[in-house]
């Protein structure tokens, strides 16, 4: 949690605040996109991490893109979402974290991102951290330091 001392303000690490690997759903780079679509309805998230056999970072998939692979001139062309693979709708250009870069360093990023993939330096895939967590730390604060007030 935040906390201040002597006038300091400590800042939560990433790796304290993620969620771990172990609990995050994710798909497959050679997934077809029909099972993507499915882990996506079932968890009702919008987006999912995309990782490779050896559970490397590939970047992400949402909802969205995988409807705009299938939108065809006229019409959806429902089919495409088993002749097609998770990678080829994904995008790849997503900012990660590391677990020892801090709560303002995930902060910045996830202005731009519901959540951001914590990665070890072999890009292997540790974990995310997600909007609603910074968002409890931040309410958490400021309801302890109007407390103190
Ligand atoms: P939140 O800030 O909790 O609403 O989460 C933001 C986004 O992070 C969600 O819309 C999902 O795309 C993703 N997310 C959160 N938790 C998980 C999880 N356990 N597994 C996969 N994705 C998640």
């Amino acid at each position: 949690m935040i906390s201040v001392q002597s006038n300091e303000v400590n800042f939560p690490m990433v790796e304290e605040l993620m969620i771990p690997s172990e609990k995050v759903a994710h798909v497959q780079v050679g997934n077809p996109l029909d099972h993507a679509l499915l882990v996506l309805l079932k968890t009702g998230y919008s987006a999912v991490p995309v990782l490779d056999s050896t559970y490397k970072f590939q970047g992400v998939i949402s909802k969205t893109m995988i409807l705009e692979e299938t939108l065809g001139i006229e019409q959806f062309e429902l089919d495409k979402l088993n002749d097609l693979t998770v990678d080829q709708a994904m995008n790849q250009n997503v900012p990660c974290l590391k677990k020892d870069h801090t709560m303002i360093d995930a902060l910045h990023k996830l202005i731009d991102h519901p959540f951001i993939c914590v990665t070890n330096d072999d890009e292997e895939f540790d974990g995310i951290i997600t909007r609603r967590t910074i968002l409890k730390q931040f309410s958490k604060h400021y309801h302890e330091t109007l407390k103190r007030a």
